[in-house]
């Protein structure tokens, strides 16, 4: 198996990528959508949640009202421990699951938005940067998913600079250019992985 950390800064293009390289055949792991996954209705996760916050953090329709308990533990470090105590073993657990069942000579993607700000790449084989110039980032935030540029250069700003982020990068993605470009970059990282993973 090998283990690959996918980074890139907010509109950098890293959802394309990882989209694509789960088309060629990644498994990819996306810790922010098993997070969620763990605490869904009818789940012991959101059962130990409750037990813990108490039934003011459902939502009429029964599912958990995330923003009420980003609310709670925003600046609480007991609060917050305390629901990191409950997700964060689950989270570790489903991954396992999904690793566990996989092949020998897989390639298994970890989507990390923050792998280069928290230092996490000496967990993985290889660490695929996406990589765009600011004024693209910019470009895309505003135009594809109608942020406001202001809005957008805060994000910005509080993410690694693109230099801290390429010097961790064993695999750097260009994507200053066209999607098709973005495509044959991803395209020929996925040969480069798939050989190695079964070497
Ligand atoms: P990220 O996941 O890094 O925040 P996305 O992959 O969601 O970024 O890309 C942001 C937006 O820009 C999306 O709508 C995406 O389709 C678009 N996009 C990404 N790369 C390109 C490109 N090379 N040319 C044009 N649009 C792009």
């Amino acid at each position: 198996m090998l283990k690959v950390g996918l980074t890139g800064g907010i509109g950098s293009g890293k959802s394309e990528v990882s989209a694509r390289l789960a088309g060629r055949g990644a498994l990819l792991i996306d810790a922010d959508r098993i997070a969620r996954e763990v605490v869904e209705p009818g789940t012991p996760g959101l059962a130990a949640v409750v037990a813990e916050f108490g039934e003011d953090v459902l939502l009429p329709s029964g599912a958990l009202d995330r923003e009420k308990v980003g609310r709670i533990v925003f600046g609480d470090r007991d609060r917050l421990a305390a629901l990191n105590a409950i997700v964060h073993p689950l989270v570790g657990e489903r991954m396992q699951e999904l690793m566990d069942a996989a092949p020998a000579d897989a390639v298994v993607v970890y989507d990390v938005p923050l792998l280069a700000e928290n230092g996490l790449a000496g967990m993985y084989d290889e660490v695929v940067v996406v990589d765009a110039p600011e004024e693209a980032q910019l470009d895309r935030l505003v135009a594809r998913r109608g942020m406001t540029e202001e809005d957008a250069r805060a994000r910005m700003a509080n993410q690694a600079s693109r230099e801290e982020r390429r010097a961790v990068a064993t695999h750097i993605i260009d994507n200053s250019g066209t999607l098709d470009d973005l495509k044959a970059q991803v395209d020929s990282l996925w040969d480069s992985l798939t050989h190695r993973a079964a070497s």
